[in-house]
């Protein structure tokens, strides 16, 4: 049994088609109320690892638990509790968005009708299809049958909710609906998804699992990985007298480089960190505090998923 928060926990959980290896000794852990991206190649192992969790595929070796449960001897129980979108949902096309959700949800339910109405209400509200409730599926467009599958998904109040590449087809705005909604469903459960949108990772995760060729290459929340191995850097532009204040903050102990450098007519530093939180704490009152100089601008820069995830999956593969 699991004792702690993680809803997903495997362990050394591996696979094996004949002699391509899918997964190798893979240490998952998925902590509760986190939005946890799955990322990967073609390939990688993504939709094997998934599979394994709801147990529609045998390990070759290792095991696995969610909810503190076993992903070979109580799959059933585990995928009651599971909301699961595939990649590219199937809807019967003359079936309304309310006779979709209807259907799913009389397979949980057997109580009475007005409960199940409100159930499938709460659901067309949630993914902003409210409007669209009785039109039929096969003129919805991506984003609208995705929405509509995550209501699915979601009709039961899943404990987890596993998603395949829930953004992937989608036009830019069609994305940001569902990353919304993903946002929005948080506090009520746990989403694992799969994704090989990068950005869109950064803009709604809270950890990050990156899979190469069947190995956990890393795995945690998606600052510490933006920040692995790397000063963070503040960029700041000032006005006015900054030579005193300059040596003053080079002498800093958690100051490890301070580059300058003209900005029209101001000047701009590049102030790299070694200790994130008291120069988070710090930096900024000092600065403001300095009698002479003006803030005009001050931030962190940002490093980018991309960067990150292409150093450690390495130029060959193309991150799909
Ligand atoms: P991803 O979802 O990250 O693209 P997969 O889990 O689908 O990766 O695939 C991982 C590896 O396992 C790939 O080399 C794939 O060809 C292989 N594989 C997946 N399913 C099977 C299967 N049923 N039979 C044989 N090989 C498979």
């Amino acid at each position: 049994m699991i004792l702690n928060n993680n809803v997903i926990q495997t362990n050394n959980l591996s696979k094996t088609f004949g002699n391509i290896e899918a997964l190798n000794f893979l240490n998952l852990t998925v902590p509760k109320h986190s939005i946890t991206g799955f990322l990967g190649p073609n390939g990688a192992g993504k939709s094997t690892t998934i599979k394994l969790l709801l147990g529609l595929l045998k390990p070759t070796s290792g095991t696995g638990e969610v909810f503190g449960l076993d992903i070979q001897k109580q799959s059933t129980e585990i995928r009651r509790r599971v909301g699961y979108l595939s990649q590219d949902p199937h809807f019967y096309p003359e079936m309304t968005a309310r006779d979709v959700l209807r259907f799913t949800a009389k397979f949980f339910y057997t109580g009475p009708e007005k409960a199940i109405e409100e159930r499938i209400e709460e659901m067309l509200t949630m993914v902003g299809l409210s409007e669209k409730a009785d039109r039929k599926v096969n003129g919805f467009s991506g984003g609208e049958r995705q929405r509509l599958g995550i209501a699915q998904a979601q009709i039961n109040y899943p404990d987890l909710l596993i998603l395949d590449e829930p953004a992937a087809s989608l036009d830019p705005m069609g994305r940001q609906d569902v990353l919304n909604i993903m946002r929005n469903l948080q506090e009520k459960t746990t989403i694992f998804y799969s994704t090989h949108i990068l950005d869109d990772v950064q803009r709604v995760s809270d950890r990050v699992v990156i899979l190469n060729q069947g190995q956990l290459i890393a795995q945690g929340p998606i600052e510490e990985l933006l920040s692995a191995g790397r000063d963070i850097v503040y960029v700041i532009t000032l006005e006015g007298d900054t030579l005193k204040i300059r040596d003053k903050i080079i002498e800093l102990p958690w100051v490890s480089n301070l580059a300058e450098e003209p900005l029209n007519n101001a000047i701009q530093w590049r102030i790299a960190v070694s200790d994130p939180d008291k120069a988070k704490r710090d930096l900024l009152p000092i600065l403001v505090n300095c009698q002479g100089i003006t803030v005009l601008n001050f931030g962190r820069q940002e490093r980018e998923l991309e960067e990150v995830f292409m150093r450690l999956v390495g130029g060959g593969n193309n991150g799909n």
